[in-house]
């Protein structure tokens, strides 16, 4: 329910006719208008990391980054919570593979993985 209302919500903003690459300055830098409310929006429903369960430092990544999608800045099948916390990193070591002009093609499947693993460590 609250996923249709999230998709609705971004089907509104693309309504305003936001074009991200008029804000954006660098990959991985200055976000469209609306995107911190979209970021709000996904971390209200998504509030722990996908990569590692933690709570602390969230953020919100891009699967695919602008540079490919520009048009999916906003929309919630291409964004994954992941943390920066010091000592997790799994923004930048499993969203970016530990480059910032890198990325994960993969991050989906690879955070559930990591967190599959973690939950049931021995
Ligand atoms: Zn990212
Ligand atoms: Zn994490």
């Amino acid at each position: 329910m609250l996923e249709y209302f999230y998709a609705y919500c971004c089907d509104v903003l693309d309504g305003f006719g936001i074009n991200p690459w008029h804000h954006i300055k660098a990959f991985c830098g200055k976000r469209g208008t609306q995107w911190p409310r979209v970021r709000k929006l996904h971390l209200a429903l998504y509030p722990t990391c996908s990569a590692c369960g933690g709570t602390e430092d969230l953020e919100v990544h891009h699967v695919e980054p602008f540079q490919n999608a520009p048009n999916k800045e906003y929309y919630p099948a291409n964004l994954i919570t992941l943390c920066e916390a010091p000592t997790r990193l799994c923004h930048f070591a499993d969203g970016h593979l530990y480059s910032w002009r890198s990325w994960n093609k993969d991050v989906r499947e690879w955070a559930a993985r990591k967190l599959n693993a973690i939950q049931n460590r021995p």
